[in-house]
Order: C-alpha cells, then sequence, then structure tokens
C-alpha cells in the first residue's frame, strides 16, 4: 500500500484516512495521519518521521488543497487540542493554528471587534490562513497580525513579527520555509462598531458569497492569482468561452468561472489536466499566464 512504510514508522500511532474526507473538494485517496494537541506531541512526530525520511505535511481544513486520488505516501499532520482553541485579551487574539477561522472570526465580530469580517466565509484554520495570507474585500490576515509563532524545520520555535512573515498577496515566507505555524496573536480595532453592526455585515457577507460562489458544489475556492494587471481570473476564463467546461468529473463553474466543482467523483488529474486546458486557453487569448492560488498537498514551491 502507498502509505505502508509511514504506517510501519511506528505502528499503532498513526491513522489511515481517507484524503476526500478532510478537503472541501472530496478528493483524494488514502494516507496515514495523525491529530497532534501540542507543541511536544508535533515535534516528537516530526522528529520521528524525519529519522525515517518519510514525508508530512500539516494540513488545516484542506480547503486550498488538491489531493491525490492514488492517495499520499507520507504523513499527514492534523494540529488539534490547545492548537484549536483562542481567547481574547481586550482587542488582542491569541489563537492557535488549528483554530477555525470562521469562528473566530464571527466571535470577534459578535465582541464588536473590527478587522476580521473579511474572513467569516473562509472556510480554513489560522494557520492555513496565514500560510495562504487569505484575504476578502481589501483585507488580509496579515494586515492584523503582530505575532506568530513557528516550529523550525531546525526543531526550535522562534517568534516573528509581521515584517518577518514576508507576507504579500496569497503568500508567505512559510510556503518557501519549511516552517510549522504554531499560533499567532492578533490585533484587531475595539470601539468603532458594535457587535450587532459587525455580525449583520458578517450575515450579509455570507450572502453575498452564497449568491457569487458555487457554494452547492465541493470546491476548493478561487483557483487561480489575481494577475499583477489586467482582468480578474474569472473573467479572463469566462471569456474564453470556459464556464461549464468538463474533464472527467471537474468542471469549470456555471456560476463563478474561478471555481472549480467537483460535480461528483472527480480525480485529482481530471482537476490538474482541466487547470492546464485553462492556463492554456487564457494564455492563448490574453498573453497572460494565470498562476494556481489552490496547492497539491505536499507540494513545495
Ligand atoms: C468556498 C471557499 C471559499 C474561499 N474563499 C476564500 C477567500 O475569500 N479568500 C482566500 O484567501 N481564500 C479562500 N478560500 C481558500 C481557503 O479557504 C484559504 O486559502 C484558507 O486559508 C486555507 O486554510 P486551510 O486550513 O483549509 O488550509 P489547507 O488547505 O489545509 O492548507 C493550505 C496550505 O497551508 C499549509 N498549512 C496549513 N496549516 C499549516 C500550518 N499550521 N503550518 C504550516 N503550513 C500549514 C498546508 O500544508 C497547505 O500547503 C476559499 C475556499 C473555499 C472552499
Amino acid at each position: 500500500m502507498i502509505y505502508d512504510k509511514a504506517m510501519d514508522a511506528s505502528p499503532g500511532r498513526f491513522e489511515v484516512i481517507q484524503l476526500s474526507e478532510f478537503t472541501t473538494w472530496g478528493i483524494g485517496g488514502p494516507s496515514a495521519s495523525i491529530a497532534v494537541n501540542s507543541p511536544d506531541e508535533l515535534i516528537q512526530t516530526v522528529e520521528l518521521l524525519s529519522i525515517r525520511s518519510i514525508p508530512w505535511v500539516v494540513m488545516g481544513r484542506g480547503s486550498n488543497t488538491l489531493a491525490p486520488t492514488e492517495g499520499w505516501h507520507g504523513v499527514v499532520i492534523f494540529l488539534r487540542g490547545a492548537f484549536s482553541e483562542f481567547s481574547f485579551d481586550g482587542s488582542v487574539i491569541s489563537a492557535g493554528a488549528g483554530a477555525h477561522l470562521p469562528g473566530l472570526a464571527g466571535t470577534a465580530c459578535s465582541r464588536g471587534l473590527t478587522g476580521l469580517v473579511f474572513a467569516v466565509g473562509i472556510p480554513g484554520t489560522v494557520g492555513g490562513a496565514l500560510f495562504m495570507n487569505a484575504g476578502a474585500y481589501g483585507s488580509s490576515i496579515s494586515d492584523f497580525v503582530e505575532e506568530v509563532r513557528v516550529l523550525r524545520p531546525d526543531g526550535s520555535i522562534d517568534y516573528l513579527t509581521s515584517e518577518g512573515c514576508g507576507f504579500g498577496y496569497r503568500s508567505s515566507l512559510f510556503q518557501k520555509n519549511g516552517s510549522i505555524i504554531l499560533g499567532t496573536v492578533l490585533k484587531l480595532s475595539e470601539g468603532f462598531r458594535s457587535g450587532n453592526e459587525l455580525r449583520r455585515e458578517a450575515r450579509e457577507i455570507l450572502q453575498l458569497r452564497r449568491e457569487k460562489f458555487p457554494l452547492h458544489a465541493p470546491n476548493a475556492g478561487s483557483v487561480f492569482r489575481r494577475p499583477d494587471s489586467g482582468p480578474p481570473p474569472g473573467k479572463l476564463i469566462e471569456d474564453c468561452g470556459l464556464k461549464g467546461y468538463r474533464m472527467g468529473g471537474a468542471m469549470v463553474s456555471t456560476v463563478h468561472a474561478n471555481f472549480i466543482e467537483n460535480t461528483g467523483g472527480a480525480t485529482s488529474s481530471d482537476v490538474m489536466n482541466l487547470i492546464d486546458h485553462v492556463v492554456e486557453k487564457v494564455r492563448q487569448a490574453s498573453g497572460i499566464t494565470l498562476k494556481r492560488e489552490i496547492r497539491q498537498l505536499g507540494e513545495e514551491i
């Protein structure tokens, strides 16, 4: 089996999962996995896997991830327990990397804290959001970062300022340096808007997203990044007549062309073939080469 080496590394420690159950695309075969509840457990796990030369990856809610249909030969690490918690001290939030971003953003709104309302419909974890520098409506999570706590590849724990995280548009240093995000401190603003006002705005955002995004079908949000200049990817793809275009079970959404829907039984190859087709058609029509926002499980940039 594809995951045998990982399972043999420490019998009884890892569990076999179907990645399709842990990604919003609903795609992905079997893999070894482990849920760790504390930094100590995480450090022990990474050490064990590194000694045995077994690849590993930290996954959040899989809402920006394409996992291979044939399965993965490494170990998927989930941050649970203490990593899922968050707490408030006035307008300052301490959050573990495994915390649910919409839950955190919704609680901040209810407390009358301004800043994170953009994130109420982004279905990932705090760690995934920092890794991707997730954002919407002109805001990104990096706008609110005071500190990010990481486990570096050499096994040491480090505390980074926002500048030290190298944030850019949907990018961060974490995409290049192999650090695991453990948690963060975010600073929001208080006293500008009431909890009621912010909750109303959150409901409006969620309604808007239900209208504009194909939330009826499994997807992973925007597939392509916005190019540096020119029209957004959705417009470029739509102008090529690709809305509704299918490869196997994967389809360019008819609701929003920058989304790819799993219409049922899509494989990771269906999605990648469709992505390649879209990139080529858009390049031929506009001269613009679209870059992927979504990530393949375990890929290094
Ligand atoms: C319906 C829908 C709407 C969306 N809307 C938006 C939007 O408006 N704006 C936006 O920016 N995104 C959006 N997304 C994409 C996605 O939700 C975000 O990128 C989110 O931040 C990913 O979080 P995640 O926990 O699911 O990450 P995952 O998909 O689990 O992981 C993404 C990457 O982060 C890495 N990673 C995760 N956690 C850690 C960690 N603790 N340490 C190191 N690396 C880690 C993973 O290895 C992987 O490479 C949307 C997705 C969906 C399905």
